[in-house]
């Protein structure tokens, strides 16, 4: 079947297009505020200027004062700092902290680190949508607790958690409260003061800003250390020089919030209509995102007897941009911990498509999306051939047909060799490698952890390339089933291949 492709971006809970007045505004900062707002001439004091309006602005938008608010490089930086200078704050004097087993990895893997260091991490359970018990909530609390992390909303499933009665818990026992709101600020009102919060976090590059700022919203007179020592920025909480054009980015992404909160029934409308048309197409998905108390833009679906990574490779060629959870996983086959954690079997999990969408998606768009999803599930476009680490024996290794393209990256190679008289490309520049791949072999496409190599795969199916498959789950999965072959063949007879032209991305 003949489709015109489009580019479909639903991915927006990794990150957000730029708004055109967060893009103006950040052209005019870097083209006329060059000073660096530590030093003391005019140029320095307008930069600084533009920090301290900025300040202003996010502060209102979350009903704090501005000297709560603190700049940091992500959202991933706000939420280290906070919990590692909390933990050094308290410890050994109170020895634990309450958190959600669905939390953001910058949150989950800080608490990993700080469990290391002697501190007790306790979990509150989830439901089958991802809302903690509050009952069990306050059961884990004890004297030794000194705080409470929740997040405001998951980036996964969309769910919106009961801050203020969290709030109310914690602050009962004299305990404190933090809150990670990366996902809730644009899609939810969120007013740090009624909400009663000690602590909190944001990310602009999920509120159509700039990447690398995030700030930390601390409680006047609260505790907080510096995670980076060196200058005396930021009141000497967080050293560096600050990033002007993304603070400012920031802010202006900021001042779109109120109109972008008006915009959040239409954004619902639209996610229900998609729901229901879904369900047409497959009666038997499973919709794990909550229907109440839920981000209006997020959608996280299981498709039983679809995997999850030639599903999103199949709509990546068609121009839809999805994932599978958060963006953070898609390069490892560890299926979602938060779809785990609900109950979802690890099967179900890497059967599972997030669809995130932004405050300019269209009905077209997702008719589009649904029409291709539809070619999909009925097959009325064939997939590419899928081969199973137990299929990969020496007899097909070692097949005159057969042709390895390994496009894995440099750090994935130092930790698994690769597989014997494979062909070594790269994942990110692919194309220009392809002038090198004969049409005549079969190909097999092979990646680290089976993300990647579907997309190329696909890529290829249709540059003519007519035999072509892929590693389901990777080396990594090869590996862990074919442990004997590994170690008796793989990093054998290896070849670099040498990039071709490369598909420049142009700096004008
Ligand atoms: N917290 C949540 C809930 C997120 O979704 C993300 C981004 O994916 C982060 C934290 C990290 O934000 P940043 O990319 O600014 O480090």
């Amino acid at each position: 079947m003949f489709r015109i492709r489009r580019q479909i971006y639903l991915d927006n809970n990794a990150t957000t297009p730029i708004s055109e007045d967060v893009r103006r505004r950040m052209n005019y900062i870097l083209n006329h505020y060059h000073g660096n707002p530590s030093s003391l001439y005019k140029p320095a004091r307008n930069s600084a200027i533009i920090l301290e309006e900025s300040r202003e602005i996010i502060a209102r938008i979350i009903n704090a004062n501005p000297a709560e608010i603190i700049f940091t490089g992500s959202a991933s930086e706000a939420n280290n700092t906070i919990l590692k200078s909390l933990s050094s704050h308290f410890f050994p004097a109170k020895n634990n902290i309450v958190s959600l087993p669905i939390e953001h990895p910058s949150v989950l893997n800080t608490l990993e680190y700080l469990q290391s260091t002697g501190i007790q991490i306790r979990m509150c359970p989830v439901d089958r949508f991802g809302f903690a018990d509050l009952e069990q909530l306050n059961k884990l609390i004890d004297s030794n607790t000194f705080l409470v992390c929740c997040m405001f909303a998951n980036n996964e499933l969309g769910t919106i958690q009961d801050i203020k009665g969290i709030a109310e818990i914690a602050h009962a026992r004299g305990i404190m409260v933090m809150s990670d709101c990366v996902q809730a600020l644009g899609k939810t009102n969120i007013d740090v003061r009624e909400l009663n919060m000690d602590y909190a976090s944001f990310s602009a590059h999920k509120i159509y800003g700039p990447k690398g700022i995030g700030v930390i919203y601390v409680k006047e007179n609260n505790p907080l250390t510096p995670l980076i020592h060196g200058g005396h920025q930021e009141k000497g909480l967080r050293a560096g020089t600050e990033s002007v054009h993304n603070i400012a980015g920031f802010a202006a992404a900021c001042l779109e919030v109120p109109a972008d909160l008006e915009n959040v029934d239409r954004i619902q409308k639209l996610k229900q209509r998609f729901i229901d048309e879904l369900k047409k197409i497959k009666a038997d998905i499973i919709i794990n995102s909550p229907d109440r108390q839920c981000l209006c833009n997020t959608l996280s679906a299981t498709f039983p007897g679809i995997n999850n990574a030639i599903f999103m490779a199949f709509l990546d060629h068609y121009g839809i941009a999805v994932s599978a959870g958060s963006a953070c996983n898609t390069q490892e086959d560890t299926p979602s911990h938060v779809l785990q954690t609900i109950g979802l079997t690890a099967e179900q999990a890497r059967q599972t498509i997030r669809f995130s969408l932004s405050k300019n998606t269209k009905w077209k768009e997702l008719k589009y999306t649904l029409d291709i999803i539809g070619d999909f599930v009925e097959n009325r476009i064939p997939p590419v051939n899928v081969i199973m680490p137990t299929q990969l024996n020496e007899d097909l290794l070692f097949s005159d047909d057969l042709y390895i393209f390994d496009i894995r990256f440099g750090y994935d190679r130092k930790m698994l060799k690769g597989l014997p008289a494979s062909h070594e490309g790269s994942f990110l520049r692919f194309p220009s490698y392809i002038s090198q791949i004969p049409k005549d072999k079969n190909i097999l496409v092979v990646c680290q952890g089976g993300y990647n190599a579907p997309v190329v795969a696909y890529s290829l199916k249709y540059k003519k390339f007519r035999k072509v498959s892929f590693l389901f789950s990777g080396l990594a999965g090869w590996k862990l089933l074919q442990p004997d072959l590994y170690h008796k063949y793989a990093g054998k007879n290896i070849t670099r291949l040498k990039a071709g032209k490369k598909d420049e991305i142009p700096f004008t």
